[in-house]
């Protein structure tokens, strides 16, 4: 029998301090070469434990993004750059990172909603995707990520970890791309259709450029 959350979050509760702060362990994440932040005074936040989960933007899906029509061009914030009938692959605003791409589904459902022929087309646009992203000439690896948190709408990022940055390797890319001076819409809108033309060189589907 899995454990209850109520469990869970008592483990957690016994260990935080009067102000709600758990301590940081030395020798843990804080030690790593790839931490990020120098450690002098670094403390972690106090927070509460919620009687419920939060409900995330899009539970409803009159409210979800996904009613409205999409943004369309590698130009536009959110602009979508590739299409098939399962999937649309939208480019995020400039930020530190290369390319940050976000592939929502057509319909409006949740990860554990896609069928098994959804499921399997998103497989081969994973795969694809990592290796058109991991061909841009500044990235050195191409990072993954479902979380989910805050959209209802099903949605994964791809992320365009620099090549020859090591400070920049591993999970922190995802703090280090708030961190990095913004790429220009320029350079992310030609990445973003580089991409775009190689999913279509692999799978078919759509590029969408500026002009539609
Ligand atoms: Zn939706």
């Amino acid at each position: 029998m899995p454990e209850s959350v109520e469990d869970y979050v008592a483990r957690i509760a016994a260990a935080q301090d009067a102000e709600g702060r758990i301590a940081l362990d030395p020798q843990g994440v804080i030690a790593w070469d790839v931490f990020p932040f120098e450690t002098d005074g670094l403390r972690l936040k106090p927070g509460p434990v919620l009687g419920e989960e939060r409900t995330r933007s899009g539970e409803d899906p009159a409210t979800c993004e996904c009613a409205r029509p999409a943004v369309r061009g590698p130009s536009q914030p959110w602009g979508v750059v590739w299409e098939d009938e399962h999937f649309l692959v939208k480019v995020a605003p400039p930020s530190g990172s290369p390319l940050l791409l976000s592939v929502v589904t057509r319909r409006h459902l949740d990860v554990p909603d896609l069928d098994d022929g959804q499921a399997a087309a998103f497989g081969r646009l994973h795969v694809a995707l990592v290796g058109a992203v991991e061909a841009l000439p500044s990235a050195g690896r191409c990072h993954v990520m479902r979380i989910g948190d805050g959209g209802a709408h099903a949605h994964w990022w791809f992320m365009a970890r620099p090549a020859r940055v090591p400070m920049v390797f591993g999970s922190f890319m995802v703090d280090w791309d708030d961190f990095l001076p913004p790429v220009p819409v320029a350079v992310r809108a030609e990445n973003a259709t580089f991409v775009a033309e190689r999913l279509q060189a692999r799978l078919g589907g759509i590029v969408v450029t500026d002009e539609g």
